[in-house]
């Protein structure tokens, strides 16, 4: 039988696995432990962050958006009224990858985050009123079954674009400071006049303005700590030659351009989900959209 880690979810074997009694509150509403187990790190990481009183409160908040979206926006319930358990634990099935999970659903790392959920609904809700407004279904079930199995289908569609947008939001920060950093010492060095010989050959070759511009494209290459490295110590200066020189710029700039392509194809998408939450609120509903903001 194949063992999975409560928390990734990856495969464990005999030699890295460690098994830690974890407390969960029974349907009665008491506590009991139940035998988990783990990766060695991964069990670190999940004892970490159970314990941290922000990611508990942060992940807490995500549920409930989840919660109201699914039950306001999608279902269109009276605002009164309370999710099925059968609802319910539909959805926590969603978070951890399971149909219907049992226990836990916090803090682990498999599956797919609330955030996640709450977008994929935001991004499949036309889709799916349009559908159960205009089909009968046998019973509640079978359209909780529907919207579910929705869902389920558009998760990984959302969760490579959320990873995507991270990673060029975190890019692009990075890039920011670079560029400062980059402008702040240029300037500095020239002044305290302590660079290197060959760096001074190269400002003479190919000039400020051009170095300046060359540095940008580097910064856009996603690469640039390397290069800026570079330009502190001497013996990697001939890489910067190579960098400036004629043929090496237009790379970077297609490059660059291919960067910007991505970036608005992510903005492009969140626009889509901000636009269908705008006529929602034209049409007199109050949810907002908080963490889109
Ligand atoms: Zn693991």
């Amino acid at each position: 039988m194949t063992i999975r880690c409560y928390h990734c979810n990856g495969l464990l074997n005999e030699n890295d696995m460690v098994i830690k009694p974890i407390p969960l509150v029974c349907k009665n509403g008491k506590v009991r432990n139940y035998k988990r187990k783990f990766h060695m790190e991964c069990l670190q990481e999940y004892m970490k962050n159970s314990t941290n009183r922000e990611i508990r409160k942060s992940e807490n908040d995500d549920w409930s958006k989840v919660y109201e979206y699914y039950k306001r926006e999608i279902m269109r319930y009276p605002e009164t009224s309370n999710l099925s358990t059968y609802e319910v634990r539909r959805l926590n099935g969603l978070r951890v990858g399971s149909y219907m999970p049992n226990g836990n659903t916090r803090i682990v790392k498999k599956g797919y985050s609330y955030k996640t959920i709450l977008l994929t609904m935001q991004f499949s809700k036309s889709a799916i009123v349009r559908y159960i407004d205009s089909h009968k279904f046998h019973d509640g079930e079978h359209k909780i079954n529907y919207v579910m199995s929705v869902l389920g289908k558009n998760l990984d569609f959302i969760a490579e674009k959320m990873r995507l947008a991270q990673e060029i939001g975190e890019m692009t920060q990075g890039n920011r400071e670079l560029i400062e950093y980059y402008k702040r010492n240029f300037d500095e060095y020239i002044k305290e006049n302590s660079i290197s010989g060959t760096f001074r050959v190269l400002l003479k070759e190919y000039g400020e303005d051009k170095l300046l511009e060359a540095f940008k494209l580097i910064v856009c290459d996603g690469r640039a700590m390397e290069y800026i490295k570079a330009i502190e110590s001497a013996h990697r200066l001939n890489y910067i030659r190579k960098i400036v020189s004629e043929d090496k710029i237009p790379e970077l700039e297609r490059k660059a351009a291919q960067r910007k392509k991505q970036m608005k194809a992510v903005s492009d998408m969140e626009d889509e989900v901000t636009v269908s939450a705008t006529k929602y609120k034209r049409k007199g509903g109050k949810r907002h959209l908080d963490w889109l903001d």
